[in-house]
């Protein structure tokens, strides 16, 4: 169960009806469809706007994430230095900045009750081999540093950046919804769409008149070789206590991963729980998306065990939730916001995409208008991704870099030196 919407009513939505000419219809009722509508309603208020969600909003990975509000771009600065200059990839990391701000305005002005509260990030090393790579980064602190801030066991070092918020994604995600339908924008929840190949729009059999069509579906985008969905998983622990904090730290609430190869990600909620997320479950098989990888019992004691081993007062606390989601990751791990006459598709966030979307939004509402700016020249604005390979090798190439991370961390725990495994394999783990 998902603590997230645990915390939250749903809003309702009042039905309207299907057959209007909308100027823009948007198909995926996560963040970036959302921020897609808030963005076009800002330059021009009077858009007719549908939004259409096969389930409810913010069923998919806007309600499920672990609620970093990061500056974070899935492609390193080395491998956008290949295609972008240095100016054009600091513009995009000043921009990713901003969007942390300007999210954060967004709740507090629209009074969203989400517990966002910008506390930055720490990435820590708990072994000499991780502290290795993390050396020579900006923030370096050192272990006793460190401590004084997160008192994770067997820290050695870490790195600090200011430029992170934590947030509750569900709350945040009804409340930018029910904005959005104040400025006049129609959600359609239980409303699957069909895009069709000639790139009409379909809803319960109807054709829909739409200027403009957005997909914006993210993982759910299936039978295709531009990304794959890759499996994150989640688990919060119950409110904890006084002492308890007081052992473990975390007083701004900084979000926090752990500087291993396998990604893991948590963050201590406004009212004193930890969620803690990480990635590891299996690619299956042509790239299909399974709820049973969404949320396998065995990835879950895996994050509760490391949990413990990172704070072992936390053996006293009882973990009250789990979950999962899907990520989208392209070949080339950028992610993607395209536009050609009439049609946009947007997504491959890794597992970026919260402020990423917000991004991605306004830089796909100014081609929808024909706008240039800084938005519409990003990086991933009309980027054309490089393809997965096809199976079997796209199955053995995910699972074979995903059992990497996995040797990899082992192995720096028992040599406390960078891993050979990771260097050897680096062109699997590359992004
Ligand atoms: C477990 C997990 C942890 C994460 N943690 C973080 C984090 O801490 N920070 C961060 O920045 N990012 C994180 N991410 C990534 C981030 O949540 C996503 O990148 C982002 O939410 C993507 O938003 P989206 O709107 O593009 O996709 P989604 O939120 O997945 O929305 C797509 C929507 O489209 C709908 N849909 C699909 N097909 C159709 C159809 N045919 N018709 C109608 N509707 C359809 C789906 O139901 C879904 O609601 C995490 C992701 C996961 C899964």
């Amino acid at each position: 169960m998902n603590l997230w919407w645990s915390l939250v009513d749903r809003p309702i939505f009042a039905l309207q009806n299907l057959n209007q000419e909308w100027d823009v219809a948007i198909v995926g009722g996560g963040f970036s469809g959302l921020w897609t509508a808030h963005h076009l309603l800002e330059s021009i208020p009077t858009l007719k706007i549908a939004i259409f969600e096969m389930d409810k909003i913010g069923t998919g990975a806007s309600g499920r994430n672990g609620g970093w509000v990061s500056a974070l771009y899935p492609k390193s600065d080395g491998e956008l230095s290949k295609n972008f200059s240095v100016q054009q990839i600091s513009d995009l990391h000043n921009q990713l900045e901003s969007a942390i701000d300007e999210i954060g305005a967004f709740a507090a002005k629209e009074k969203i009750e989400c517990g966002f509260h910008k506390g930055g990030t720490m990435t820590i090393a708990t072994n000499v081999g991780q502290l290795q790579r993390l050396q020579g980064d900006p923030g370096y602190l050192d272990r006793e540093d460190t401590i004084s801030r997160i008192s994770m066991r067997s820290a050695v070092g870490s790195t600090y950046s200011p430029h992170c918020a934590a947030f509750n994604p569900a709350a945040f995600i009804c409340g930018l919804a029910s904005s959005l339908v104040t400025r006049g924008v129609a959600i359609f929840e239980d409303h699957a769409a069909i895009i069709t190949a000639n790139r009409a729009l379909l809803v319960r059999g109807e054709a829909i008149s739409a200027k403009f069509v957005v997909r914006a579906v993210e993982a759910y985008l299936v039978n295709t070789r531009l990304q794959i969905p890759v499996y994150s998983l989640v688990v919060a622990t119950d409110p904890l206590s006084e002492e308890t904090r007081e052992i473990i730290g975390i007083r701004n609430r900084e979000t926090f991963a752990q500087a291993s190869h396998l990604v893991t990600y948590a963050q201590l909620t406004s009212d004193n729980r930890l969620v803690i997320g990480g990635r590891g479950a299996p690619y299956s098989w042509a790239s299909r998306r399974s709820d049973r990888l969404e949320s396998r019992a065995k990835d879950h004691a895996r994050l509760r065990s490391m949990a413990m081993r990172w704070f072992p007062i936390l053996k006293e606390s009882d973990f009250s939730h789990a979950w999962g989601g899907a990520v989208g990751i392209t070949r080339d791990w950028s992610p993607y916001v395209r536009f050609e006459s009439n049609y946009g598709e947007m997504g491959g966030y890794v597992g970026d995409g919260v402020s990423l979307s917000y991004l991605a939004g306004a830089a796909m509402a100014d081609c929808i208008l024909g706008n240039e700016s800084s938005r519409s020249r990003l990086p991933f604005v009309q980027w054309k991704n490089r393809e997965w390979e096809r199976e079997p090798w796209r199955w053995v190439a995910t699972n074979l870099a995903i059992t990497a991370t996995f040797l990899a961390d082992r192995e720096e725990q028992l040599t406390q030196k960078p891993s050979r495994i990771a260097k050897s394999l680096s062109f699997l783990l590359k992004r």
